[in-house]
């Protein structure tokens, strides 16, 4: 099993760091060479042993109507056809502009980049020109991706290869970086007394996505809202994750909060590399040209990528039952997961927010970053395996959601169901 990629992987080893382009793509946690991809159909994976796997991965979110989605597919082909890039201004970036507008609350503006790290790092200059201010606060296993500012305890990768705060960002850096503890609002009340009037911005994954699934608790983020009300602060939500995906207007609208910036990734480009932030007219106005805060990009906007996106979004945005079915699946998935872990007698956490959810082997109610850590990683790097072997493609690190996507059928639900079963019992006995 898995030759064809043991086989890459070591060849990869030789010219690509770690083997591969982005960390959590490497089993660092569970261990043994990552799986190679050749291709997917809605949520059916192959690898380049021809092996097929059903995918909670996908793509680490965007695919929340399954891989080679043909509307999506067909879009790319006629932008392509056109030009791949033209670094002039073209209509799909307004109509994408317009759309995002009516599906996210409290966006006038939007500006479009080519990644999560980007929509993220220009989020906070904008924050920063906005307010005169430079302190952030930033939560505990948060990932805002790889700019400077956040890589200081943060999430995802970073965490998983237990380097949540990384060599390379400056001392300067890190001390403009406040954090705090995940659904405690008594942590960031204390920072933003200790350091009054310096802080520019609070930013959060609104749904934590990158410890595991951890949903905000009830008050949360109404108390952050309030918090930056009082003293300024802009309230920033990451929402490269959750965005278009626990709702169709995201973490804004289920949660019923509304930020001053919203960033966008993942599903805003529909596989294709797309970031964006945004936010109201007022604040959106010191972006460059129409402000001083310099913020560019020569493949911003690109056309195969808006297209894809625009096509993605569309579909999400005229037929809102996705959302009810993505529910449904999810809600599905996580009761025979429950269900299989009580019948091994498996102390298990499952967290779920619409279609993203963690399993923690735990006895604990996870709510923050400390209690994700009692996880037992272990057990997970065994169950992890198990479920590769029949079939199933989960994230591999036990600080990762699953995304799931609605070309899931019931049938691959029960298959998966099926594969924990044995999976959880070779790992208890193993
Ligand atoms: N923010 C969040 C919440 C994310 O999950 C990620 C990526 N997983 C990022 C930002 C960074 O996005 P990208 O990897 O596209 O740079």
């Amino acid at each position: 099993m898995l030759e064809t990629s043991k086989t890459l992987f070591e060849r990869a080893q030789q010219s690509i760091p770690g083997g591969v382009n982005s960390p959590a793509r490497a089993f660092n946690s569970v261990g043994g060479a990552p799986v190679f991809l050749e291709q997917a159909r809605g949520s059916v994976l192959t690898d380049v042993d021809g092996k097929e796997y059903i995918d909670y991965v996908g793509s680490w979110g965007p695919m929340i109507l399954g891989h080679a989605y043909g509307p999506v597919i067909e879009a790319v082909q006629e932008a392509a056809a056109k030009s791949t890039s033209f670094g002039a201004p073209t209509e799909i970036e307004v109509k994408m502009a317009e759309l995002v507008k009516q599906m996210a609350p409290g966006v006038d503006k939007i500006r479009m980049v080519n990644s999560g790290t980007e929509a993220c790092m220009s989020a906070i200059r904008v924050a920063r020109g906005y307010t005169g201010r430079d302190k952030v606060i930033k939560f505990e296993g948060n990932y805002h991706g790889h700019g400077d500012s956040f890589l200081i305890n943060a999430g995802s990768g970073a965490l998983t290869l237990g380097t949540p705060s990384s060599p390379g960002v400056t001392e300067g850096t890190a001390k403009d970086t406040l954090t705090a503890d995940f659904n405690d609002l008594n942590s960031v009340k204390k920072l933003l007394n200790e350091y009054k009037g310096e802080v520019a911005a609070i930013i959060v994954e609104p749904v934590a996505g990158n410890m595991g699934c951890i949903p905000p608790q009830k008050g949360f983020l109404a108390g952050l809202r309030e918090l930056c009300d009082a003293q300024d602060t802009v309230l920033v939500f990451d929402e490269v994750m959750t965005g278009f995906r626990v709702a169709q207007g995201g973490a804004q609208q289920r949660f019923g909060v509304t930020a001053d910036i919203v960033t966008y990734g993942k599903i805003i480009g529909a596989g294709l590399p797309v970031g964006a932030f945004g936010g109201s007219r007022e604040i959106m106005q010191v972006v460059s040209p129409d402000g001083p805060v310099y913020q560019a990009g020569t493949l911003s906007g690109n056309p195969l990528a808006m297209a894809a996106g625009y096509a993605l979004l569309s579909e999400l945005y005229e037929n809102p039952v996705h959302y009810d079915e993505l529910e449904e699946k999810t809600t599905y998935l996580f009761r025979g997961m429950k269900e299989v872990f009580e019948h091994h007698e498996v102390s298990a956490t499952i967290n779920r927010v619409g279609s993203m959810m963690s399993v923690f082997f735990t006895r604990e109610e996870v709510r923050d970053f400390q209690t994700a850590q009692t996880t037992n990683r272990e057990l997970f790097r065994d169950f992890f395996h198990g479920m590769l072997t029949n079939g199933v493609y989960l994230p591999p690190s036990p600080f990762e959601s699953w995304f799931l996507a609605n070309s899931h059928t019931e049938a691959m639900l029960d298959e998966t169901i099926t594969a924990a079963d044995t999976a959880i019992a070779d790992a208890i006995n193993s």
